[in-house]
């Protein structure tokens, strides 16, 4: 039984759910054409689909349909997506660089959310110099921890003013993205927080993979 049903699976051809999305999609011109839709209409499964071309969207657009954008992404969501990004480059990121793999969104959504790109980053900086909830004071839950202050994982706004403080350059050889390609940058606790130093500024810097790695190592 499984193996027939595995055997009737690959015998469908990427034509055949082209062909049924289109068919679906035709037959309810007016609603959008969603994943929901087509589990309620389709001839086939929407996992099938997503297997064969990699995403839904991608389906999508080979069946010549439009594709239906995530929308709601919070506002969260866009400030550490842009925030990655500016730490992985070393700099501001530019309008052009809003781009796969390594930022998950166009510059759509900022535009739609803050007016212009310009704004965006205007936005963005007030969040990242902003305390925020999750930053110093967390304490740690485990009784062991009990008279630490901060927890031992480095948040976004943290690990982006720590780079600003440090002028986007390693501490010990001073290499940045922006200058050495390849250079990827972490971020280190000078008195380690195994020995009792805080996850604050005054005690973070940041050095690139190899450096770290070097003083990790001694
Ligand atoms: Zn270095």
């Amino acid at each position: 039984m499984k193996f027939e049903l595995s055997h009737d699976r690959r015998s469908i051809t990427n034509q055949d759910l082209i062909v049924d999305m289109r068919r679906v999609a035709n037959a309810h011109a007016n609603s959008q054409f969603t994943q929901a839709l087509y589990r309620q209409h389709g001839k086939y499964g929407c996992t099938t689909t997503i297997k064969r071309f990699g995403t839904w969207n991608a389906a999508v657009e080979a069946a010549g349909l439009r594709v239906i954008r995530k929308k709601n992404i919070s506002e969260q969501e866009l400030f550490t997506a842009l925030g990655e990004l500016w730490i992985r480059l070393g700099r501001q990121p530019k309008y052009a660089e809003l781009t796969k793999p390594y930022f998950p969104y166009s510059a759509k959504p900022y535009e739609q959310r803050f007016g212009s790109w310009r704004k965006a980053l205007e936005a963005f900086i007030v969040y990242a110099n902003s305390e925020g909830r999750e930053g110093p004071g967390i304490a740690g839950k485990d009784s062991e921890l009990k008279s630490r202050r901060t927890s031992r994982s480095i948040n976004l706004r943290l690990r982006w003013k720590v780079l600003q403080r440090d002028n986007c350059r390693c501490c010990s050889c001073g290499a940045s993205p922006a200058l050495n390609p390849g250079t990827e940058f972490e971020f280190d606790h000078i008195i380690p927080w195994s020995k009792g130093g805080e996850t604050q500024l005054d005690n973070l810097q940041t050095l690139c993979r190899a450096c770290n790695q070097g003083k990790s190592n001694q």
